[in-house]
């Protein structure tokens, strides 16, 4: 362990609790109980971030793993307690996506990255909430009560909680945050790790889309929908990435063959001569000034480390608002289509024929964003309508793209914002166009399928916590992880507190 004895079991990281694990200095199933009492202490429950708990299921998977370590066959994490976004489909805990419509629903099989990641030793220690079917971006759209909750309330951010922690995976970035998990997994189809990340504090990655199966994630927009890690530092992530990626050909037919990698190997690479896209778009006056000067520190620490910073231009920046808000609800107006009440979850209880089953179905179980992204898909998609707006965005979605590779011929990494603001107060945006045009900075490197990650950089108004977006090429997942991970060894925003948690 690096750090000093006086250090809180649940202050350490990945890292620190594998190797305290595998020397043996504590147990699988005493750090899984540490941490469920943590989960389950009333002012943590009070922030809403676990939607399911089961300790017997957690306990037994402890002590599996504390057998293995004791026999000499432990995985790299192995012992080591996580959390998964409730998106992600699992045996042993019920799964509803933030929704009613899965009320009662319980999968057959786990997610592959679930798979993946017990393979590899980690502890489940429960499902974090999420806004319903991963759509929003301050995790107000839940529509499911929270552990010790007996109605829904919204997650809330530990560094403040009268603040939202971001969405969609706001319950992963605020139960790392107030360090009630060492790390979870999130979903990101248009920032739902990078920005929730950033409003609480933690760091956090999804990489290049097709990097890890999303066989078992419920579908919310299958050309976007990526899963990844949400820890505390850079190092912490590349553990966890190294062993939830790789190809799932059978089972995720957009899962690319590139073999698992380990993201660590290159974590302690020189940044020397290294270049810094800082595409000018990203630094208008669209981007408020508290978060423009801790982004801004950053990068002069990244400068003194060697790298060097050059203007980039990412000229269709705003148009990936609205291509994403055609194509995104487009693929889940079709996706969420089997959500009938025959196959999964919620059925309308009075009804008078099929039709009206599937209409007072779909009328209950869905919430009031989803419809909304349900109308705007299909109509996109209707005839008449398909060429002027969903082929349309497609083509300008393939513009997007190209600027990035356009952009990279200068430049080795993109920085810039996550988000163009600080958590904002729980119930500030009335209008859900408040929380698109949030988006701006996450959605480009969706839309073209690039990995892109969040760092702590600091503090801005209201002392919250500001996140520095990295985007690299196809498959540099490891070059990001390196710019963050030598960042986090000249800084410590990664190692902060919410103060009373
Ligand atoms: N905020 C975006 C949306 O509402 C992104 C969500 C996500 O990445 N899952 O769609």
């Amino acid at each position: 362990m690096t750090q000093s004895p006086s250090t809180a079991l649940h202050d350490l990281g990945v890292h620190d609790l594998a190797q305290a694990l595998a020397a043996r200095q504590v147990s699988a199933v005493e750090l899984a109980r540490h941490f469920l009492d943590r989960a389950t202490a009333s002012t943590h429950a009070d922030l809403g971030a676990f939607v399911a708990i089961n300790p017997e299921v957690t306990l037994a998977q402890a002590r599996a793993a504390d057998a293995r370590i004791a026999n000499g066959t432990a995985g790299v994490l192995e012992g080591v307690p996580i959390a998964h976004k409730d998106i992600f489909v699992t045996q042993d805990f019920p799964t509803t996506a933030g929704s009613r419509m899965l009320s009662g629903y319980r999968s057959p099989f786990d997610a592959t990255v679930v798979a993946k990641l017990a393979a590899a030793g980690a502890v489940t220690l429960g499902k974090l909430n999420c806004d319903e079917f991963a759509m929003g971006s301050s995790n107000e759209n839940t529509a499911v009560p929270a552990v010790g909750h007996s109605v829904v309330e919204p997650v809330r951010n530990p560094w403040d909680t009268a603040r939202v922690p971001g969405g969609s995976s706001g319950g992963s970035a605020a139960a790392v945050a107030a360090r009630l998990s060492p790390a979870a997994t999130g979903t990101d189809t248009g920032g739902s790790i990078r920005q929730p990340a950033a409003f609480c504090g933690i760091t956090g990655i999804k990489p290049t889309y097709g990097r890890a199966s999303r066989y078992g994630m419920v579908a919310f927009a299958s050309s976007l929908d990526q899963a990844g890690a949400m820890a505390h530092s850079a190092h912490d992530c590349a553990l966890l990435l190294s062993a939830l990626c790789g190809p799932d050909p059978d089972r995720d037919s957009t899962s690319l063959d590139v073999p698992a990698q380990d993201f660590c190997a290159n974590l302690n690479d020189s940044i020397e001569g290294l270049r810094i896209g800082l595409p000018q778009e990203f630094f208008s006056d669209g981007v408020a000034s508290d978060v423009r000067s801790a982004i801004d520190v950053a990068l002069r620490e990244l400068e003194k480390l060697g790298a060097r910073l050059v203007p980039i231009r990412l000229p269709r920046t705003e148009l990936s608002i609205p291509v994403y808000y055609i194509i995104a609800p487009a693929e889940a107006s079709s996706n969420l289509s089997r959500f009938d009440g025959v196959k999964f979850g919620h059925r309308a209880r009075d009804y008078a024929d099929l039709a009206d089953m599937y209409r007072k179905t779909r009328a209950e179980g869905f919430g009031d964003e989803v419809k909304r992204r349900i109308m705007i898909g299909t109509y996109v998609l209707s005839h008449g309508y398909y060429d002027a707006y969903y082929l349309q965005a497609q083509k300008i979605r393939r513009m997007i793209a190209d600027d990035f590779q356009e952009a990279f011929k200068s430049c080795d990494v993109i920085a810039g914002p996550v988000a163009p603001t600080v958590a904002w107060k729980i119930g500030a945006h009335k209008d859900p166009l408040a929380d698109y045009l949030a988006d701006i900075f996450t959605l480009p490197a969706s839309l073209a399928g690039l990995p892109g990650m969040s760092v702590p950089v600091g503090f801005g108004a209201g002392n919250m916590p500001v996140g520095m977006q990295l985007i690299g090429n196809y498959l540099q997942e490891a070059r990001l992880l390196n710019v963050a991970h030598r960042l986090q060894q000249v800084t410590d925003f990664h190692l902060q507190n919410p103060q009373g948690v």
